[in-house]
């Protein structure tokens, strides 16, 4: 029987399963899902997820060439408004939910330019984990674009969040800088005189306000940079702004909208 009082979700899906959760703080987790068909996606696009008929889009931190579809999700309490997330947060392993056959969206890596300045807010890092991932395990991607070879490359992560355990990937990132010269990786915590931040030592400030900074210190070519924002719609707006009147390129993925 349907049930009147839950969304049913239109058109075509399929599902999925969650085979791993893991939490990172109280309002932080990461899924490992397995589609039930093969699902096909380019770093950096989105998967939708459902339950109980309440579907959300979430960006992919795997890599297409990985066996499981990863992402990383903040929960939004219900007396916060969040409808799906806090459904999620009770999904255990084994569970089932919808997955929309296609993955979608154009915060793609702009092969076209020589550096890569990928400014993200705690789960904003998400489209950025897959492409750097993608371009580490694939030497074939992507594909090269006005006379841009693999070795011209850089990517420089720049990450912002209120406390330190709540980068997600930052061990991870760490290990790639340190392991690849052209990739960096400038965390910074936006309240630093916190006790969770106690033994924080890296930068310190909201990471919008950090972004010129480093772009000068790295001194590359504005033409031949794009800086991608992705996350929080006020950093999203505060980082856009700043590179209006400049030379260096600029694209942009929100995951909300500040009015909701
Ligand atoms: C293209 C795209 C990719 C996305 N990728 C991710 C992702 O990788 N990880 C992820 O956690 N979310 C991501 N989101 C957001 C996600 O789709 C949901 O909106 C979010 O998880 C909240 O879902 P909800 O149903 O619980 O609350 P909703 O009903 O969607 O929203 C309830 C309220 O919470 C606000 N809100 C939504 N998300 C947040 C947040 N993170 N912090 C504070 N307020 C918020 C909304 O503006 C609204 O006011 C993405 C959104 C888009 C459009």
């Amino acid at each position: 029987m349907v049930d009147a009082a839950r969304p049913q979700i239109r058109g075509r899906f399929t599902s999925c399963e969650l085979v791993r959760r893991e939490e990172l703080t109280e309002d932080l987790v990461k899924f490992w899902i397995k589609p039930a068909q093969d699902y096909v996606f380019k770093p950096g696009q989105y998967c939708t997820i459902g339950v109980e008929g309440i579907e959300r889009p979430y960006s992919i931190s795997s890599s297409p060439d990985e066996e499981d579809i990863e992402l990383f999700i903040e929960i939004v309490p219900v007396e916060h408004g969040g409808h799906l997330t806090p459904l999620l947060d009770h999904q255990q392993v084994g569970a089932e939910m919808t997955l929309r056959p296609r993955a979608k969206g154009i915060f793609i890596l702009q092969p076209q330019f020589k550096h890569h300045i990928f400014v993200g807010t705690v789960t904003g890092v998400v489209p950025y984990i897959s492409m750097l991932r993608k371009f580490l395990n694939d030497p074939n991607w992507p594909e090269p674009a006005d006379g841009i070879t693999r070795e011209d490359y850089t990517f420089h992560v720049l990450e912002g969040a209120s406390y330190l355990d709540e980068f997600g990937y930052d061990e991870e990132l760490n290990e790639l800088a340190e392991k690849h010269d052209f990739i960096s990786f400038y965390p910074s915590v936006s309240r630093p005189t916190e006790e969770r931040n106690a033994s924080w030592a890296g930068a310190k400030g909201r990471i919008n306000l950090l972004v010129e900074d480093y772009l000068e210190k790295l001194g590359v070519d504005p033409k031949e940079t794009c800086v991608y924002a992705c996350g929080h719609p006020q950093m999203i707006e505060d980082v856009g702004e700043r590179m209006e009147n400049t030379d260096y390129n600029f694209v942009e993925e929100r995951f909300w909208k500040e009015d909701e």
